[in-house]
């Protein structure tokens, strides 16, 4: 009979053959006396946490978990994809819990914005998806902007209990929380393996200096996310590095903008005006007119509207058609950015490849 063998850092089941997901170790090391997963090994050895696949009911059980505990629970978004990257079932598991709201990649937003007036936006969205968090940080994980106040929150409100974090992928919850223990330890090596507790399925526990511990779960893979539309060398698109430069349009009625190969935007009627795009800096912006607009997606998508899907093929583009009711309206293209429109009135369609999202709401900036 097969014995089923677990990490000895993190207690999941170890197999050997798909690298990104959860309890993958490499064949040569199960000669070993300890064996560790791929996850567990890079957090000891490189002081890294990394994400792994995992599917809907791994997730739900993490969520099942966490609702038992008594914890703080630390929620990370990508605020240039908040849609996309909420997570919404967490509030319902989440108990009596308190959870703490993270909106991160603050850099990618225009200088200019303040900060002060996201965080408040992203309180009224967090109401308005049904989630009251006790606080709400904006930061940026690659810079280190206000991860210093993130570990303070943290400290302040898990009022001597663990800390749970949970994010989609692609939120930069890794990156977060290898900042995080920079921020607490120094560039010491406090992670060793007299740390690992060995017990729980999937998750790291990192060690908090009273015995508690801020725990990294997995990150569920919102298939969603933009990102899955496009080959890795195209990622730059949809994972922008900088801070976004505001693009501003003058359109008439009956012309249309590609977003690369990957959306599409029609504006239908309402007079001629302005459409403020932000989106990644590296994506170009056609425009065209509305006529012509199906002709040159049918025709160059993958070649002049790049990136487009994988190995350079047109995408199924699905399109939804608005009347934008309330003026500071942004049109959001879920992974990929927005527009934002100024007034009301305007009649428009967008277009995201099938199985993407794409949505109203109130202005960010
Ligand atoms: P995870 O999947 O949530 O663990 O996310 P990662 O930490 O692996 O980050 C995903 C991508 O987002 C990587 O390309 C990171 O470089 C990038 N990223 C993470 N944090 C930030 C940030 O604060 N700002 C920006 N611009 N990018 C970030």
């Amino acid at each position: 009979m097969n014995e089923v063998m677990t990490c000895d850092g993190c207690g999941v089941a170890i197999q050997t053959t798909d690298p990104n997901a959860l309890g993958y170790a490499p064949p040569s090391s199960l000669e070993k006396e300890t064996v560790v997963c791929k996850r567990c090994f890079r957090l000891k050895h490189y002081n890294e946490v990394q994400d792994v696949e995992l599917t809907d009911d791994d997730f739900l059980k993490i969520l099942n978990t966490i609702g038992d505990t008594d914890s703080l629970i630390v929620k990370i978004v990508d605020i240039f994809d908040f849609n996309g990257s909420w997570l919404p079932g967490l509030h319902r598991f989440a108990g009596k819990n308190p959870v703490l709201l993270i909106g991160n990649k603050s850099d990618l937003l225009p200088k200019s914005v303040k900060k002060e007036r996201v965080k408040h936006w992203m309180k009224y969205e967090a109401s308005q998806l049904g989630l009251k968090p006790v606080d709400v940080l904006l930061t940026s994980a690659t810079e280190g902007k206000e991860i210093r106040d993130a570990a303070d929150a943290i400290e302040h409100y898990r009022d001597g209990k663990d800390v749970y974090v949970v994010g989609c992928t692609n939120v930069g919850k890794s990156t977060f929380i290898n900042r995080i223990i920079k921020e607490v330890t120094g560039e010491g090596d406090l992670i060793t393996t007299s740390h690992f507790p060995g017990t729980t399925l999937d998750m790291i526990e990192i060690p908090l200096s009273d015995g508690h511990v801020l725990v990294d779960t997995p990150g569920i893979i919102n298939r969603h996310q933009m990102a899955h539309f496009v080959d890795k060398e195209n990622l730059k698109y949809v994972l922008p590095k900088k801070e976004i430069k505001p693009k501003v349009f003058q359109l008439n009625e009956e012309q249309t903008l590609f977003f690369g190969g990957l959306a599409r935007f029609d504006y239908l009627s309402g007079g001629r005006r302005a459409f403020t795009c932000h989106v990644s800096n590296d994506i170009e912006i056609h425009r065209t007119k509305l006529e012509k607009a199906d002709a040159l997606y049918e025709n160059h998508a993958g070649e002049l509207l790049k990136p487009a899907g994988h190995g350079g093929k047109a995408l199924d583009l699905v399109r939804q058609e608005w009347t934008i009711k309330e003026g500071k309206t942004d049109i959001v293209f879920s992974g990929l950015g927005w527009i934002t429109v100024n007034d009301p009135g305007a009649k428009i369609a967008a277009y995201v490849p099938k199985g993407a999202a794409v949505t109203l709401r109130k202005s960010l900036i």
